[in-house]
């Protein structure tokens, strides 16, 4: 297939790992002190773990599964929020199937729904506004969830409400963004990364202009990369040849989906729809400036959070559970105690259990349990 075999190719594949054992050779790295490389986007950590990059790649090289995963980062107090928004009498709160099974401090959206609150499933934004269409006397509320990836999708379905008059839709937003996400990553002296693999579906939408300050202001490579094996070890090894170098860029190995300037339509309706929040908080990262978005004025109306009583609760994460510790890279996720015992993708104890983006999720899914 077109754009796939030729990214799956073994004997390629073996050439540019064998490149990448030189180039960690070259930088002096060791099991003790390792190269540290962080992929931000959950469809790559899901890749890394599906193709067993991480088994064949050298150990003296660490990728750190970042936080991409948008609904490992969602905290419990936004849950709770949407199982409070849909038990309000009379709502419909239509929700992607993933976020259905993420714990909060209280029930799930699937335990909510089980008790008797009315959550469907669906799969894009368009479909709840097609429910909207279908119930104009009951307001249905869209749990908003994801990077710039889905973002432009809530975006012209709020224009689309707006251009049919559509009065019983409501948005419940925790879409994020990733640059202010890369800043406050790159400010935690925990993590000290030697590059990025960064994100390919975000940067198809933003561009690949956004991320000059990683490598100006803080002097770490950064390099755009598709989903396939190839792309993934060609992109580490453009990281690892920027540190053989001294030299630290943005580079675009995605050129066949990424431009410089992302999609200018996509850009214009979150432009008009949405506005950055003065802050959001992420599930192991705590309080980020600028990283959530919020409606704007104009999209007032269609603000879940103006329109019903949301409690907007902060709840910690149980005791047991290390996903922030995993988000950062801080852990890898086999380092939790309960992981693949009393936390597994059918007793998800944590978010990060739950997506098949998830880090713990796609290594309990492909590496086995403990
Ligand atoms: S294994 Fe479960 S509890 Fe542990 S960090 Fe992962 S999601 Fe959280």
């Amino acid at each position: 297939m077109k754009f796939v075999d030729e990214f799956r190719d073994p004997a390629l594949g073996r050439r540019v790992l064998a490149r990448i054992a030189a180039q960690v050779e070259a930088l002096g790295a060791t099991a003790q002190a390792p190269v540290r490389i962080m992929e931000v986007c959950g469809g790559h950590t899901h890749a890394i773990f599906r193709y067993g990059l991480n088994g064949v790649l050298p150990e003296a090289l660490m990728l750190v599964h970042g936080p991409g995963c948008p609904v490992c980062v969602l905290p419990m107090g936004r849950v709770d929020d949407a199982v409070a928004l849909a038990r309000q009498p009379g709502v419909i709160l239509a929700s992607f199937g993933d976020a259905l099974r993420v714990p909060g401090s209280g029930p799930s959206l699937m335990q909510a729904r089980a008790a008797g609150a009315d959550v469907r499933t669906v799969y894009a934004p368009a479909d709840a506004l097609a429910l909207a269409r279908e119930h104009p006397e009951r307001p249905v509320v869209f749990f908003a969830l994801g990077f710039e990836t889905t973002a432009p999708a809530t975006a012209l379905t709020l224009l689309q409400a707006e251009a049919e008059g559509v009065e019983n839709l409501f948005v419940f937003s925790n879409h994020i963004t990733i640059v202010p996400t890369l800043r406050a990553l790159l400010e935690n002296p925990e993590l000290r990364l030697h590059g990025f693999v960064g994100p390919g579906h975000v940067s198809a939408v933003i561009g690949t202009r956004p991320y000059a300050f990683v490598a100006e202001r803080y002097g770490v490579p950064l390099v755009v990369s598709g989903f396939e094996p190839l792309d993934l070890l060609q992109s580490i090894a453009m990281v690892l040849q920027q540190r053989i170098d001294g030299v630290a860029r943005v580079e675009n190995q995605y050129i066949r989906v990424v431009g410089e300037g992302g999609n200018p339509q996509a850009l214009a309706a979150m432009a008009a729809v949405f506005e950055a929040r003065p802050s959001f908080e992420w599930r192991g990262l705590g309080l980020i400036p600028s990283s959530g978005l919020q409606l704007t004025a104009r999209f007032a109306r269609f603000d879940a959070e103006r329109r019903f009583a949301v409690p907007g609760q902060r709840a910690a994460d149980p005791r047991a559970c290390q996903c922030g510790r995993v988000l950062i890279g801080a852990i890898q996720p086999r380092d939790c105690k309960v992981f693949g015992t009393a936390c597994t993708p059918e007793t998800p104890i944590g978010a990060c259990m739950v997506s098949a983006e998830g880090a713990c999720a796609a290594e309990y899914r492909y590496g086995g349990p403990r």
